[in-house]
């Protein structure tokens, strides 16, 4: 039994609302009391009652070398003991941005900030002013962090105008965003026909990560290029997830395909609190303090969180972690999918390089109605079983499931025994 951290999770829910410091962590989504980490080693948590998992959260992507990296630690150790923030420049944020740059060609000039979120919203407001409109587009299960215009969500059907995806946000702050469904290249054409002039920008999730995972089909964002091309909108890729996970240069190498603005977070920054938002330098330019566009933070480049950012970026560039992590997702995904099919459980596995997900009772998931209807009871009663097994899932069907270099034959082969047995408890609905 999980008793301390319920005793925590009892506490934590009288002082934070919820009980934790961002919802998904609360386990919602699958019941049952969610453990609190006391340490991660490499693809391995330690919750507070001392039980060790193999770890697929991975701090929701942010960790692409696993928890406690020897490199990332004291690089982040050694800045810290320099000062842990200046309120001035350092020599960290340019090899940073750099390094950034260095990685992905489209980012000819970068802003540093603190989470995506804020990445996601600043590039949004340096769309409407570099295009002079209003209107933005953005897709059905896409998630750019919780700012206001940026959490409108779909209504269902073609071109729906945002509804305010939570009380708090007002009509007038999700009337400019235009919600359409994911890989849905004609929805795309007709709402630029019809209200293309009036666009500033396209967000997108090259490949969708929040709505579990769902790659562009193809055509799919050659089209979003073109249409925003055309229409004088600018394109903006959302890699808070896919940098420096699907390939060093993220999405846009992969699938060949340039955004005019680019966001990023979680793996450039190795765990610590840091994200980014870069682009054309003429857009960028924009920006105060060279432009007229304000965006500003406090602890924005924090030299501890660079130094980290640093580190990560060091050992992609050293190690080359993607053809591993490919190989390692394909005998993962493969090892379940036979399970499964022996099982006779319906499943449909959606990958795109290392980044994968699982829902069960649908047959092919290509947008936010399609992953909606998946049996998520069924992913509740898998999690638990995978919980109790020593596996670590992120516990709800909407995410990715997070692959690093520390998860090796050794771990992904107790987590293939680990789904055997929570198997069972798919077709077995009592837990
Ligand atoms: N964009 C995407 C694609 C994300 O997955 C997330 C977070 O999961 C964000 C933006 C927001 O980033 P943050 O949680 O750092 O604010």
């Amino acid at each position: 039994m999980p008793g301390r951290s319920e005793e925590l999770f009892q506490r934590a829910r009288a002082v934070i609302p919820g009980g934790v410091s961002s919802p998904v962590r609360a386990f919602g989504a699958v019941g049952g009391v969610p453990r609190f980490a006391a340490s991660g080693e490499g693809a391995w948590v330690e919750d507070a009652d001392g039980v060790r998992r193999v770890d697929y959260v991975q701090s929701w992507g942010a960790l692409l070398f696993g928890h406690a990296r020897r490199e990332i630690v004291e690089a982040a150790r050694e800045a810290a003991a320099r000062g842990t923030s200046f309120g001035m420049p350092t020599e960290g944020e340019v090899r940073l941005a750099e390094a950034l740059r260095a990685a992905m060609p489209s980012l000819e000039m970068v802003r540093l900030v603190s989470s995506g979120t804020e990445a996601a919203m600043s590039a949004v407001r340096l769309a409407r002013a570099s295009a002079g409109r209003d209107r933005i587009v953005k897709f059905a299960g896409c998630y750019h962090g919780h700012s206001d215009g940026l959490l409108a969500s779909a209504g269902s059907g073609l071109a729906t105008l945002g509804i305010p995806g939570t009380p708090g946000v007002t009509e007038g702050a999700s009337r400019d965003t235009v919600v359409l469904p994911y890989n849905d290249r004609q929805a795309a054409a007709e709402t630029f026909e019809e209200v293309g002039d009036e666009i500033a920008a396209v967000i997108v999730e090259p490949v969708a990560a929040n709505m579990g995972v769902v790659p562009p089909e193809p055509g799919f964002l050659e089209d979003l290029r073109d249409l925003t091309i055309r229409s004088g909108a600018l394109l903006i890729f959302d890699e808070v997830i896919t940098g420096f996970r699907v390939g060093r240069g993220g999405a846009q190498e992969r699938f060949g395909v340039a955004p005019d603005l680019t966001v990023l977070g979680k793996v450039m920054g190795g765990g610590m609190p840091i994200a980014a938002f870069g682009g054309r330098a003429e857009i960028l330019e924009r920006l105060a303090p060279a432009g007229d566009v304000y965006q500003a933070g406090t602890l924005s480049g924090n030299p501890v969180a660079v130094a980290a950012g640093l580190a990560a970026l060091a050992l992609i560039e050293r190690r080359d972690p993607y053809p591993a992590l490919e190989k390692a997702a394909e005998r993962l995904v493969e090892g379940l999918a036979s399970i499964l099919e022996d099982a006779g459980i319906p499943f449909t596995i959606n990958r795109a390089a290392s980044l994968f997900s699982l829902y069960f009772g649908v047959e092919g998931v290509r947008d936010h109605a399609q992953a909606a209807a998946a049996d998520h009871e069924a992913y509740a009663r898998f999690f638990h079983g995978m919980l109790e097994a020593g596996v670590a899932l992120p516990p709800s069907g909407y995410e990715a499931w997070f692959l690093g270099t520390a998860h090796g034959d050794d771990e992904i082969g107790r987590t293939l025994e680990a789904a055997a047995s929570a198997a069972e408890r798919v077709s077995a609905p009592s837990r």
